[in-house]
């Protein structure tokens, strides 16, 4: 077919018809919509109003070479270069983890706890922002640190927040907490991380969108624990009275955490599950 002949509806049609054949999307549908979207900058209504409505070649060109990008298994928020999460529209690269729906519960999660008008709250390994900043558009009060051990995570970070206008928000490069002392006149009341946990030999690191994130992001030595023993030893030095730790884990790991943080001293110590009925969150309190 001359390139000229695709209407909307015809290029909608052949890309969920390519991206079927391949078979590394679940869901062709909704990303061809999406990546149509995304190349004529327009809304999806849009789409479905004027679909008699033709591209142009160089419309084409693109829509059909992001089809192609993704039928080769690139993660569709790469393509978009944004990802939704909490309220916001996040910026995505290849430095960071791709925000997940799971970790809208990590964030459920802090906001239920009773903190302070106007806590502190340190997020370690926070990629693109994405929880600093949900808990900020939701407690603008609260003073909230991201820390990463990449600059570019770090910059990706920052340019979320002046996007989302949640300037006050700080972004700091740093090796989980080790560049912080406890402090008695800043007291840090929460300390939050969805941090690497995933088993190095987990045959889904060679499946879907992992591919393509960083490995330091995802995996961890230990069987997956070894951040996570790092975090909740520092936090058990850091945090103040009555502070909390909560994490994102792998859905077999709540009993090696829910133990990890009762032998250091935590209390109150609880998981939750994800919408999927997974074990998915733990957190304790520093007595
Ligand atoms: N939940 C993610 C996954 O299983 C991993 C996120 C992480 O390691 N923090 O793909």
């Amino acid at each position: 077919m001359a390139s000229l002949d695709y209407s909307r509806a015809a290029a909608l049609a052949w890309a969920q018809a390519q991206l079927v054949v391949v078979g590394q999307d679940d869901s062709p549908k909704l990303d061809a919509d999406l990546l149509l979207c995304h190349q004529l900058e327009c809304a999806s209504a849009s789409l479905y109003a004027w679909p008699e409505k033709r591209l142009t070649d160089a419309q084409w060109q693109g829509f059909s070479a992001l089809v192609e990008q993704r039928s080769l298994g690139r993660p569709i928020a790469h393509l978009l270069g944004q990802q939704g999460f909490w309220s916001l529209d996040l910026a995505v690269d290849a430095s960071t983890l791709i925000p997940r729906p799971e970790t809208e519960l990590l964030v459920e999660t802090v906001l239920s706890l009773d903190l302070p008008a106007q806590a502190q709250v340190i997020d370690l390994g926070t990629g693109t922002g994405a929880i600093a900043l949900a808990l900020a558009s939701e407690q603008p009060q609260w003073q909230i640190t991201g820390i990463d051990q990449s600059s570019d995570a770090v910059a990706l970070a920052q340019k979320n927040a002046y996007a989302c206008d949640l300037q006050q928000v700080q972004f700091e490069q740093g090796d989980w907490a080790s560049g912080w002392v406890k402090d008695a006149l800043a007291p840090i009341h929460c300390i939050v991380s969805n941090p690497p946990y995933i088993d190095a030999k987990d045959p889904h690191l060679s499946q879907g969108d992992v591919r393509y994130e960083p490995l330091s992001a995802l995996v961890a030595g230990d069987h997956g624990m070894a951040d996570i023993h790092t975090i909740a030893q520092q936090s058990s030095q850091l945090l103040a009275t009555g502070g909390w730790l909560a994490f994102e884990h792998g859905y077999d790991q709540a009993a090696a955490v829910g133990q990890l943080l009762t032998r250091l001293g935590f209390v109150r110590v609880a998981t939750q599950k994800d919408y999927n009925s997974q074990d998915r969150v733990t957190l304790g309190q520093w007595p």
